[in-house]
């Protein structure tokens, strides 16, 4: 019995959710006495796996999977499962292993639990620790199937080498998995990128604004202020409403989460909605001209003014301080 992850790339390369699973894996493997088995989809250079705990690779190459199809990615998943008679199968939370797991879990007649966070807090029986009701509070939730399925929740376990990375073999197999035309009934015609540099999935610091920025040309200080800080940008939901920013940066409830390690919310007034898909995010700094705004009472760090003023005198802090 191994634990099996599915090790998400985009454009041919790991996303970091993959080394964060990769060594929550590793972790839980060793409390079980098990090997972590990887499967990835047309990810060109594998081997870094290897330095987070994985010792063996299921690697799939195949250009129909070029796009993203959720009924052919959870066959790929459900048949490398069955291949290494995995008991455990990890994926994170981001937007496309959000749709695979339950297709995964149906196929497999797993159970499954997403938003995990932290170590299982019991293996017999199978018990973790879940955000729920869009952060608000935690449960505890039981799995008593004999296969499990797991969504970990993004930076909720952090990334870690593992100590044995240096000895481990870490093996590389090429998977062939029976992909079914069927699975393809659904197809992604196009694809609308974010502008930002930085993936908001991937991104450690999120520069987030609102329609306090009062209109789409304003934009330049929030892309400036991201760039110095190496940041993805995001925005409230009325701002790609009102097409001033791309939908791909929407960010809220019926947006993307976002749970980074510094989201900085500029002249956005902090509606529960937007709160409820942010909420995960480790330290939140609030830029608002009203004091009253409610974002501040969720906030661990507040600045009231005008942000056309406070934010070109942080950008020029930060580059400062990055020139010393
Ligand atoms: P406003 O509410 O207009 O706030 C603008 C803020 O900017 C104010 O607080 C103001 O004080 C401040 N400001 C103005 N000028 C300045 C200045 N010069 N400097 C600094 N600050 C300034 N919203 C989301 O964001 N994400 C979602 O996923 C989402 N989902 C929703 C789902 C439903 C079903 C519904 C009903 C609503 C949803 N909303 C969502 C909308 C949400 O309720 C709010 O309307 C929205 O978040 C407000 O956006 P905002 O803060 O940018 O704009």
């Amino acid at each position: 019995m191994s634990i099996l992850i599915y090790a998400e790339s985009a454009e041919g390369k790991f996303r970091k959710v993959a080394f964060e699973l990769a060594s929550y894996a590793k972790k839980v493997a060793e409390s079980l006495g098990t090997t972590v088995t990887a499967v990835t989809i047309n990810t060109e250079d594998v081997s870094e796996l290897s330095k987070y705990g994985v010792d063996k690779v299921l690697k799939v190459t195949n250009n129909k999977l070029s796009g993203f199809s959720a009924r052919a990615y959870a066959d790929v998943i459900k048949q490398a499962a069955q291949k290494e008679a995995a008991k455990l199968v990890l994926l994170s939370s981001t937007t496309d292993s959000i749709y695979l797991a339950p297709l995964v879990a149906v196929s497999l007649e797993a159970g499954f639990t997403s938003n995990v966070v932290g170590l299982p807090l019991s293996t017999t029986p199978f018990q973790v620790k879940r955000t729920a009701f869009s952060n608000k509070a935690f449960n505890i939730t039981e799995i008593e199937t004999d296969i499990k399925i797991l969504g970990l929740a993004k930076n909720s376990y952090g990334i870690f080498e593992s100590t044995d990375a240096i000895n481990r073999v870490c093996t590389e197999e090429d998977f062939i998995p029976n992909i079914q035309d069927a699975d393809f009934n659904v197809k992604v015609l196009s694809v609308e990128k974010g502008s930002g540099k930085v993936s908001i999935a991937d991104a450690d610091i999120v520069v987030s604004a609102g329609r306090g920025l009062k209109g789409p040309e304003n934009w330049g200080i929030i892309e400036e202020l991201a760039n110095v800080l190496g940041a993805a940008t995001a925005c409230s939901k009325p701002v790609s409403d009102l097409g001033w920013r791309p939908h791909g940066e929407h960010v809220g409830q019926t947006g993307k989460p976002v749970a980074t390690n510094l989201y900085i919310a500029i002249g956005i007034s902090g509606a529960i909605q937007h709160i409820a898909g942010i909420n995960s995010s480790k330290v939140k700094v609030v830029i608002n001209s009203d004091p009253e705004a409610p974002f501040f009472k969720v906030a661990d760090y507040g600045i009231v003014g005008d942000a056309f003023e406070i934010v070109p005198q942080l950008i020029e802090k930060f580059k400062a301080f990055k020139a010393q």
